[in-house]
């Protein structure tokens, strides 16, 4: 079996225009888990682009009901069950996985708006909705488990995503204040992937919106004992570099291994 692959699809935080928003690709155990879809459209145009067929997407994990994160859910939707009509073809199975708060919330933004998925789907796409910290089992013996994490609004039940499978575990944080159920969920991960708002010159912003700093991302790897740290979710350059986000988080995290997420950026390397 082939080690699990992640493609980071959009790494931009929510209001920067220079990366797409928030959206992961994990293969592993034989299926396909999308973590978040953020950015309208633009989730399809990064898996074509990314050469991974929309319609192979078996799994999308939303972390929140914020529309960076969950934006492009009717539009993959929409654009898988078309390619397959063209064909001929029934759309393929799909489960889409969230807390029960962030689930009720996201469908009835989605019934406001009058979306199509659920009812040409049928059937075929299936919204899953376990307790905090519950063990899903997915198909090929990869789990998810969602755990709650810190984030708007109050009792809002954003959650973090944990994927094992193949005998590698990845944890993606979402949308975080520092968090201690997610260091928990996190403990002795090969990779978590966590977002970042800014430096520490800014926590006291960042925090009071619901989001962490690059040191708080190292210090939540270092203490989980992650082998590594993979930052998504950045701002705009205008409002911190690049460098800094990443020396920061490294000064907090000494023997991970850190990176910045880049748009089409693969691990492992
Ligand atoms: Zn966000």
């Amino acid at each position: 079996m082939p080690r699990p692959r992640v493609v980071f699809l959009g790494t931009g935080g929510a209001l920067n225009p220079e990366r797409y928003q928030a959206s992961i690709l994990v293969q592993a155990a034989g299926t396909t888990f999308l973590l978040d879809v953020g950015g309208g459209l633009g989730v399809v145009r990064r898996l074509l682009a990314c050469e991974v067929d929309p319609l192979g997407v078996r799994h999308v994990v939303l972390s929140h009901r914020h529309l960076d994160h969950v934006g492009g859910l009717e539009p993959l939707l929409m654009y898988m069950f078309y390619a397959a009509y063209r064909t001929e073809a029934p759309p393929p199975p799909v489960s889409v996985h969230a807390l029960p708060g962030s689930a009720a919330a996201i469908r009835a933004a989605l019934a406001a708006a009058d979306s199509s998925a659920d009812r040409v789907f049928g059937e075929r796409l299936a919204w899953r909705t376990p307790a905090p910290g519950a063990v899903t089992a997915v198909d090929g013996g990869a789990t998810l488990t969602l755990v709650p994490v810190d984030h708007l609004p109050p009792g809002g039940e954003a959650g973090a995503g944990v994927i094992s499978a193949d005998g590698v575990r990845i944890v993606y944080s979402g949308d975080t204040r520092p968090c201690d159920a997610l260091i928990d969920a996190a403990r002795g991960a090969d990779l978590l992937i966590h977002e970042v708002g800014g430096t520490d010159a800014r926590a006291e912003l960042l925090h009071r919106v619901g989001h962490s700093t690059a040191a708080d991302a190292g210090r939540a790897a270092a203490r989980a004992g992650v082998r590594a740290l993979a930052m998504f979710h950045t701002p705009a350059p205008v409002w911190v570099a690049p460098g800094d986000l990443l020396a920061e988080a490294r000064r907090h995290a000494p023997g991970v291994e850190v990176f910045l997420s880049e748009d089409g950026m693969v691990w492992p390397v």
